[in-house]
């Protein structure tokens, strides 16, 4: 790497989407960044700036803000030389020093075990991430770079390191509607976790793939000729799927393969909203729809922000084919989420109201979880609650409740209300009685039945999966002198 090149080449790129901002800070941090490192090395054996570089790119490609690129730069300085947090807010200021010291691990030496290390430096990430979002997406960056470089370590090691990042970082970064940088993650883990079924199924989904791409392309062009008389902006996508989530559908559905109903799908995207529902009539008329195809993710967004039309036409050669229809601000949000929506909060008089959504989310979440004190109980719920495999349980209302897949009526009870989990006697599953250790499945219709002055019992926490019903049932419990 030419260092010279490579900070011309940044701050093309940031004055490219911030073009009145100051970029003597970022040179300063390249150049400070450079000088503190300058004597390591990593794994790869190349000079240790190069993974600083690497991250503070990723950020860039976010289009995050200045403070946040210098922050990637400068991401190890705390952690990996003798530089100081004051040494780093003199020269930077305190929101770059706040910001590194974010993503900065707890000394080791203090831990007894490895377990409690992770436990704890999660805790501590998360604890941070709460006062500022932009610490979990310099994180995530950090992380990305090393598992792209992850063929350097021991065998040992590349799958501890896989394993975290596809039970806490890639749900961590879908729950953060990431989906980008989710699959990434995956798609590289799975290559160190299982290297032969990685490699077996890359095999097969490459040739399935050209037989598909053909099928799609010709979707494509009947589409892109149908659409051309309109005067609606549009542009056609090709969509892929990760290797990964192919993987975690065969396995699920015990299916091989071939055998996995994996749609082709093309991504449709305007301007506007209501150009969306004008292209989907546009569509629709064109192309014979699959009935009971068509969910609408624009008036009802999912939990993570994705907005979207889907629905599966049929193509003149009976292919069926997966269309998802979005505008451009959709689309950045599907790719890149709570990232995009930083980004529009800079300079936005308003507050985003779907960032704000997101990130009363995340706190409330942290909360619950710092309640857990245990090393393992706090990993367990932390890895529960990211479960990507989630199921819908209906209120006897006909209200949708998400749970980790595996939740009891207990879980349920509390995602309701409080005090219905504490007064939680028994509960019906589609109008049956069942154990409060029953595991849920979804489009269960859950009814809880309370009693006045009921209190939960101490076994109560062997059947919750979720953080939320966790901590009360123990917090109730420690202040009864139950548990400790
Ligand atoms: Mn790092």
């Amino acid at each position: 790497m030419n260092p010279t090149e490579k900070l011309a080449e940044m701050l093309e790129k940031v004055r490219a989407y911030s073009p009145h901002a100051d970029l003597a800070p970022l040179e300063k941090a390249f150049a400070y960044s450079v000088k503190a490192h300058e004597n390591q090395a990593r794994a790869s054996g190349e000079h240790y700036f190069v993974h600083c570089a690497a991250v503070a790119e990723s950020l860039i490609e976010f289009k995050l803000d200045l403070p946040t690129v210098c922050a990637g730069l400068l991401h190890d300085v705390l952690e990996d030389t003798p530089v100081t947090r004051d040494q780093l807010a003199a020269e930077f200021g305190n929101e770059v020093a706040l910001l590194v010291e974010g993503v900065t691990k707890l000394d080791t030496l203090q831990f007894v075990s490895r377990d409690e290390a992770q436990a704890e430096n999660w805790r501590k990430m998360l604890l941070a991430t709460a006062q500022d979002i932009r610490i979990i997406l310099i994180k995530l960056a950090d992380r990305l770079h090393n598992m792209k470089t992850l063929n350097f370590l021991d065998r040992e090691k590349q799958e501890r390191i896989a394993r975290e990042t596809v039970s806490l970082y890639a749900p961590l970064a879908h729950r953060l509607g990431m989906f980008r940088l989710k699959s990434e993650l995956e798609d590289l883990a799975f290559m160190y976790i299982h290297p032969a079924e990685h490699a077996a199924l890359e095999a097969e989904v490459r040739e399935m793939t050209a037989g598909r791409d053909a099928a799609l392309e010709r979707f494509k062009s009947s589409l892109e000729k149908k659409l051309a008389d309109t005067h609606i902006p549009h542009r056609v996508l090709a969509r892929s799927k990760s290797l990964w989530s192919i993987y975690q559908k065969m396995q699920r559905q015990k299916k091989p393969f071939v055998e996995i109903q994996d749609g082709m799908g093309v991504r449709l995207i305007t301007d506007t909203v209501a150009n969306c529902y004008a292209l989907l009539g546009l569509v629709h008329t064109e192309f014979k729809p699959v009935a009971g195809s068509f969910t609408d993710y624009i008036s009802v967004p999912k939990l993570n922000l994705y907005q979207s039309l889907h629905t599966t036409v049929m193509s003149p050669q009976g292919d069926l084919i997966e269309i998802q229809l979005r505008t451009e601000e959709m689309h950045r949000t599907a790719e890149f989420g709570i990232a995009a929506h930083w980004r529009y909060k800079l300079g936005a008089a308003t507050p985003d109201a779907h960032l704000e959504e997101k990130l009363n989310w995340l706190r409330q979440w942290i909360e619950w979880l710092q309640d857990l004190k245990s090393p393992r109980e706090f990993l367990e719920s932390l890895k529960t609650d990211l479960e990507l495999h989630q199921v819908f349980i209906f209120t006897p209302a006909g209200e949708v409740k998400v749970l980790p897949a595996g939740a009891t009526p207990l879980d349920f009870a509390f995602t309701v209300h409080t005090e219905i989990g504490m007064a939680c006697v028994g509960a019906r599953v589609n109008s049956k009685m069942v154990k409060l250790d029953y595991q849920l499945q979804s489009g269960d219709i859950c009814e809880i039945q309370t009693k006045k002055g009921s209190v939960p019992k101490k076994d109560w926490l062997n059947h919750v999966r979720t953080a939320r019903a966790r901590s009360k049932i123990r917090q109730y419990l420690r202040e009864k002198g139950i548990v400790t």
